[in-house]
């Protein structure tokens, strides 16, 4: 009752076509949700997402759920998720993906859900990391625990300006696992917002190997086309 006569004083808008949101929506209707569009990648073998990461490092699969691009819908989703301050959207359209592809058996066999860090000072500016709250929503949506180990250790300056070794270079030495223990031996699935160079996916998949998993995977919320 609480939400019916908050929703009636302070109506809650779509935030990409901006109708009135009914008490079961979350930041966007279901018409828009219904209408972003999905890679489908999952279902391609060698797709388009595990070509940039062919043959640099070893990975059972990999997937970007949604297609992503500066002007599409979800672009506005992304960037009030990220930028101001609506990181319950990650756990939205994390737990949205982890639903659609539950079925799929793209999860299957993986162990622990862990999410790219970001900087500790970075998340204390921001007050939140985005891919935690997706990691959360996949895992209410599969089950698979989140795991933290993974930290970044320094920042790193923006990639955009950078040729493909300045952006290794730039990202090597970005980011340790903690315990060790907690990887060696298990099916990790690593996870990002958005796959667009795919450079910090390369740097925090070869930071992983380096404690033993079993198998490594890849999801991202969405990715560039
Ligand atoms: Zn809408």
């Amino acid at each position: 009752m609480l939400a019916d006569l908050l929703n009636i004083l302070f109506p809650r808008k779509c935030h990409i076509c901006h109708s009135s949101l009914t008490p079961h929506e979350r930041f966007a209707c279901s018409h828009c949700l219904a209408d972003l569009p999905r890679s489908g990648f999952h279902r391609r073998k060698l797709n388009p997402m595990e070509e940039r990461f062919a043959g640099i490092f070893p990975f059972e699969r990999a997937t970007g759920h949604f297609l992503y691009n500066r002007d599409s819908p979800l672009s506005t989703l992304i960037q009030d998720m990220k930028y101001r301050h609506f990181p319950s959207i990650g756990n939205m359209l994390g737990e949205m993906a982890g639903r659609e592809l539950f079925s799929t058996g793209f999860f299957s066999d993986v162990d622990l859900i862990i999410p790219v860090p970001m900087h500790r000072w970075k998340q204390i500016r921001r007050g939140y990391n985005q891919v935690h709250h997706i990691a959360d929503g996949l895992s209410q949506a599969t089950g698979i625990p989140v795991n933290l180990t993974l930290k970044a250790v320094r920042s790193h300056r923006t990639q955009t300006a950078l040729n493909r070794e300045q952006r290794l270079a730039n990202t090597s030495g970005l980011f340790k696992v903690e315990n060790p223990d907690e990887v060696a031996g298990r099916h990790i699935l690593l996870i990002d917002d958005v796959c667009t160079t795919g450079s910090t996916l390369i740097s925090s998949a070869e930071t992983i190997w380096q404690a033993k998993p079993r198998a490594l995977s890849l999801f991202t919320l969405a990715v560039t086309f």
